[in-house]
């Protein structure tokens, strides 16, 4: 990799930890989950970078890939669990990072399991690592503090304008050849939870990405499936940044998109057992000496 790209992404873990930290000052019991989101966002452009997918706000059993819907009303209580995964990118290059949040130190240990697999995993990031060992590091961390990790949710290797790419990283013990090597930009992501220890697809989704042009017969599809591949193109995106169309025409558009195969939908990711989840992330660029950029 070079020292061009290497600045890159760097700038963008560097914006994604200030936007990390936001949401550790702006996350409270009574705010809205849209304005946490939406301030996030801001700040991610502000800084001078670009949205690499919409802010994962997922709550409680929920572990990924839930974010406020349009007009959404929800707003955080005082005992929920709640996971914040930013993507941030430069030209492309991108920094995922998530943190989890809880008030009034409600379910610390569980928070302390998913951070701790993820610095033990981070520690032995290096070239030659074996990926399903790190994933052994992770599931006996979690497995010490009394809790399961999310077997089928994992880390993932990143690339330009790209947030999943090649094999995932496990976050159990596998058996692989994979191993890193050097130049990699990877996201570890360990999830723990006292539930089932596995996710399965809810029944919503608030965020989409452009696949493929298909032809369509309402007009609203076509606009909406027009600006998806001009703004986002092989970026996810949010129900609620599209502008044109909105309310139920924006729901049936997204719909008929969907089963057209022209938007692939991301549903929410709900623990089986209904057990609570949590996850801490952090990006890596593997190196003799590893970069962990949202750090
Ligand atoms: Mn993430
Ligand atoms: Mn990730």
């Amino acid at each position: 990799m070079d020292e061009e790209t290497i600045k890159k992404y760097m700038e963008a873990g560097k914006i994604a930890k200030k936007a990390v930290e936001l949401s550790k000052k702006i996350v409270r019991p009574g705010t809205s989950m849209l304005e946490a989101a939406q301030k996030i966002e801001s700040e991610i452009i502000e800084n001078g970078g670009q949205i690499a997918f919409p802010t994962n706000i997922s709550i409680n059993s929920i572990a990924a890939h839930d974010t406020a819907f349009p007009n959404d009303a929800r707003v955080f209580k005082d005992d929920d669990i709640i996971k914040i995964d930013i993507g941030v990118h430069i030209d492309g290059y991108i920094a995922d990072t998530a943190t989890t949040i809880s008030f009034n130190n409600n379910r610390s240990d569980m928070l302390k399991a998913s951070e701790t697999a993820l610095k033990n995993a981070l520690e032995i990031a290096c070239p030659g690592a074996n990926i399903g060992e790190i994933g052994g590091v992770i599931e006996e961390t979690i497995t010490s503090f009394g809790y399961k990790p999310v077997s089928n949710l994992s880390g993932h290797y990143l690339g330009q304008y790209t947030i999943h790419t090649g094999t995932s990283i496990p976050n159990i013990k596998t058996s692989t050849n994979v191993t890193l090597k050097e130049g990699d930009a990877i996201a570890i992501e360990p999830f723990a939870t006292d539930g089932a220890g596995a996710i399965r697809d809810g029944s919503r989704a608030t965020i989409y990405r452009f696949i493929q042009n298909r032809p369509t017969r309402l007009q609203a599809a076509r606009k909406l499936l027009a600006f998806a591949q001009k703004s986002y193109s092989t970026l996810p995106f949010a129900a609620r940044w599209v502008k044109d169309p909105q309310g139920f025409m924006l729901e049936t558009a997204l719909g008929q998109l969907v089963q057209a195969g022209a938007l692939h939908e991301y549903p929410v990711l709900k623990e089986i057992g209904g057990g609570t989840v949590t996850q801490a992330e952090h990006t890596v660029i593997v190196l003799d000496k590893p970069i962990v950029t949202t750090a």
